[in-house]
């Protein structure tokens, strides 16, 4: 039995990359796990490798920055299981660009996945969390938040999410909910991928480069984020609400 056995978890943007790794390190610690995605064909192989490792799982399409989609997928979860007990809000998508080329729907739709879906989300979550006065929350910030050229927008939700996370803690710390955020740096995912493939450079070797830039001198992978957000859902941190973690394999 792992520790969150009972426990049902929610992991958004969970078809891969940090999402996928959560998932799954929530369900080997016997959570029972929601895994959402854009669209629900996306959530397939997560699905698959946490049920043929012997866990649960369910795979729900849904548009985080949609609020009648969010309200339909967290009762979905609270029908099939009966409570909701882990929100993990890590579904993200970037758009880079200088400011003076940066459209308005680039800054909105980042703004409206990482930000708004994260206040949806938890929004959706926290009637259930409050009710059974149990609840542990994670936002997934960034190191961008403290500046990162290209990323106005990203930075912007991303800053927004470590203030989000504060207010939260404070209002649902009464009723027995943990919220923190892990603030990742380089970790290679998909999304790095598609930073590098933006400014013309091999995969490989940019994450060898930003490797070379990193104390610990190796970029993360999506288990490093997984093995924080699996200590942030436990009994072990259940004093440690409104902080934000950075795992970048150094301060920052
Ligand atoms: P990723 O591989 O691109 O995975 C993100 C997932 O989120 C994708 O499956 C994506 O689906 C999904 N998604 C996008 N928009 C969504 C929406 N509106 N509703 C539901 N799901 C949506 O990215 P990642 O690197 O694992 O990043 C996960 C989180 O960590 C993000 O919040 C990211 O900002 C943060 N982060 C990543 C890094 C890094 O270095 N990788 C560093 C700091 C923070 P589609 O494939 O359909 O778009």
């Amino acid at each position: 039995m792992g520790n969150l056995t009972g426990r049902v978890a929610i992991v958004t943007g969970a078809g891969r990359g940090i999402g996928a790794a959560t998932a799954k390190r929530l369900a080997a610690d016997g959570a029972a796990v929601a895994v959402i995605d854009l669209r629900e064909a996306d959530t397939a192989e997560t699905v698959a490798a946490i049920q043929q490792a012997g866990g649960t799982a369910v795979g729900i399409g849904c548009d985080v920055s949609q609020a009648d989609q969010v309200q339909q997928a967290v009762k979905k979860v609270a029908d099939d299981f009966g409570h909701i007990d882990i929100l993990v809000n890590n579904a993200g998508v970037i758009r880079d660009n200088l400011l003076f080329k940066m459209t308005e729907s680039d800054w909105d739709t980042v703004i409206n996945v990482h930000l708004k879906g994260a206040f949806l989300c938890s929004k959706a979550v926290q009637s259930y969390m409050v009710n059974q006065k149990y609840g542990k929350i994670v936002n997934t910030s960034s190191t961008s938040a403290l500046g990162n050229r290209g990323q106005a927008n990203y930075s912007a939700a991303k800053m927004g999410l470590q203030g989000f996370t504060r207010t939260l803690a404070i209002e649902l710390g009464p009723f027995n909910i943990n919220v923190n955020a892990v603030a990742p740096g380089f970790i290679d995912t998909e999304m790095t991928k598609a930073t590098a493939e933006r400014v013309g450079a091999d995969p490989e070797q940019f994450k060898k480069m930003a490797a070379e830039q990193i104390p610990l001198r190796r970029v993360g992978k999506p288990e490093d984020i997984a093995n924080v957000v699996a200590f942030l859902v436990s009994e072990d941190s259940s004093y440690v609400s409104g902080q934000v973690i950075y795992i970048a394999g150094g301060p920052r």
